[in-house]
């Protein structure tokens, strides 16, 4: 099922950016072809602040994306992570990105379908109501008065059908 996905240098970095932040590429960028590498040496390459490189490295060791060992420093007497980062992992962040986006998609898409034809909708794009919603405010906008308009909804439907069919074939 995973088969499918390829970790192109784009997805990696869409995928990071998306659940990590912008934040996470310059270190991951620069840990990409290496092993084991000191935090210090990471903030000293990456110009970035050592809080800063600890925050993102552990993010990404919440995602599994990163591993570390500590080691003693013998010559300045206290514990050192050695990082990698794991390219391979990014692949389960996006499945598993994928899975809940279809999650949100299908509960959207059995919403509109139970309500199909009787959305209502403000002409001043302030509320979209059901049937039921509409009928105690006597179709009036809950924003503004203004009478609510029905709405043909099937091409909200046709759009989040696409969109489901669309990231199923790409997982
Ligand atoms: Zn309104």
């Amino acid at each position: 099922m995973t088969k499918k996905i390829r970790l192109t240098n784009k997805i990696i970095e869409d995928t990071l950016v998306e659940a990590l932040g912008s934040d996470v590429m310059p270190i991951v960028n620069f840990l990409k072809s290496r092993k084991n590498i000191s935090e210090f040496i990471v903030a000293e390459k990456t110009k970035v602040e050592i809080h800063q490189v600890r925050n993102i490295l552990y993010r990404m060791h919440n995602q599994n994306l990163a591993s570390y060992k500590r080691k003693k420093d013998s010559k300045k007497g206290y514990y050192i992570s050695y990082w990698t980062f794991h390219q391979k992992k990014v692949k389960d962040l996006l499945l598993s990105m994928y899975k809940e986006k279809l999650g949100m998609l299908k509960q959207r898409l059995q919403k509109e379908e139970a309500n199909k034809g009787c959305f209502f909708l403000c002409t001043n794009a302030c509320s979209r109501l059901d049937f039921e919603q509409s009928t105690e405010l006597e179709f009036k906008c809950p924003e503004c008065g203004t009478l609510l308009q029905q709405q043909d909804n099937t091409r909200t439907i046709d759009h989040l059908r696409d969109k489901i069919k669309e990231i199923e074939a790409s997982m």
